[in-house]
Formats: C-alpha cells, structure tokens, sequence
C-alpha cells in the first residue's frame, strides 16, 4: 500500500512537470507572435501555420514557417505530422514566390535540437542559398547534426508510424 502510494505521488510530480513544461510555450516568442503579442512581419497565416521574416535574415529572403500548435522541435514529430510539414514547405515556396526569390537557389530545413535557439519548431526558407555567409552556411549547412533538410526530417518522421 505504501508503495503504491509512493508510486501515485511520483506520478503526480512527474505530471506537474510535464505540465509546467508544456506551459513553457506561455513565454515561447513564437507562441507570441501567433497570438499577436510579440510583433513580426508576417507574409502569410491560416488556422494552422504562419510565416514570417526571420529577424535576423541569413541571405536576401530569409522566411520562417511556424505551426501555430507548439511543437518543442523536429525530433517531436511523426508520421502523423507528414501533411503538415509538407504544407510548411509549400507555404515557404509561395512565399518566397511572391518575394520574387530565386526558388532554384533556396535552403530549406530544421534545426536539431539542442541547437534550436527557439524551441517552437520552425522551418527555415532561405533564399538566394548562394549568397549565404560562409558563418550562415555551417549554422545551416544540411544532414548534420545541428541542421537537417525536410527530405531527411520526412524519412525520419515516416520511421516513427
Ligand atoms: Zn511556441
Ligand atoms: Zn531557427
């Protein structure tokens, strides 16, 4: 009896933690920027994602596309996640479309965590890639192990049924 309970209140705690954990997206800057709360040039929303400007751009067009659900990073996806990154990389084309970006010259991708300085996830659209900086192209150079490409993200999420 003792044990079980013992058992119950570690459950608990580890509930709370996870909780409080989960509340964390109350000071995440992109949960923010959803709600209206934090400013952003936004380019383009619907019920389920936004994009927009990178602050700090890493070439000409540097587009950010959010899921407005928070997702912690890359590594919290699945299968069940296919259609809606699929529809952030769609949305990152048209966008970069309409800024007239060269879509032949662009990077796409997620950070690995922990490398994610913003812990929503976001998928980086980059153009033109070729005139990154040298410092720009390690921080998103992809398939390692702090960047990776969605054609590799997808792989890893169609893995995880
Ligand atoms: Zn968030
Ligand atoms: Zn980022």
């Amino acid at each position: 009896m003792m044990r079980n309970l013992n058992l119950v209140v570690r459950l608990f705690a580890f509930s709370g933690s996870f909780q409080s954990r989960k509340m964390s997206s109350e000071n995440c800057l992109f949960c923010k920027i959803i709600t209206g709360s934090s400013p952003a040039k936004i380019c383009f929303q619907d019920e389920e994602i936004i994009a927009f400007h990178d602050i700090k751009p890493a070439s000409k067009n540097h587009i950010l596309v959010v899921p407005k659900q928070h997702i912690d990073n890359v590594n919290a996806l699945d299968a069940s996640n296919i259609s809606l990154v699929e529809k952030m990389v769609d949305c990152g084309k048209s966008v970069l479309g309409e800024l007239q970006a060269d879509i032949s010259d662009v990077r796409f991708g997620f950070h690995r965590p922990p490398f994610n300085s913003i812990k929503h996830l976001h998928l980086h659209c980059i153009s033109p890639m070729s005139q990154m900086s040298f410092t720009q192209n390690l921080i998103f150079r992809p398939n390692t192990w702090w960047f990776t490409t969605v054609d590799r993200a997808l792989d890893m999420m169609k893995s995880k049924i």
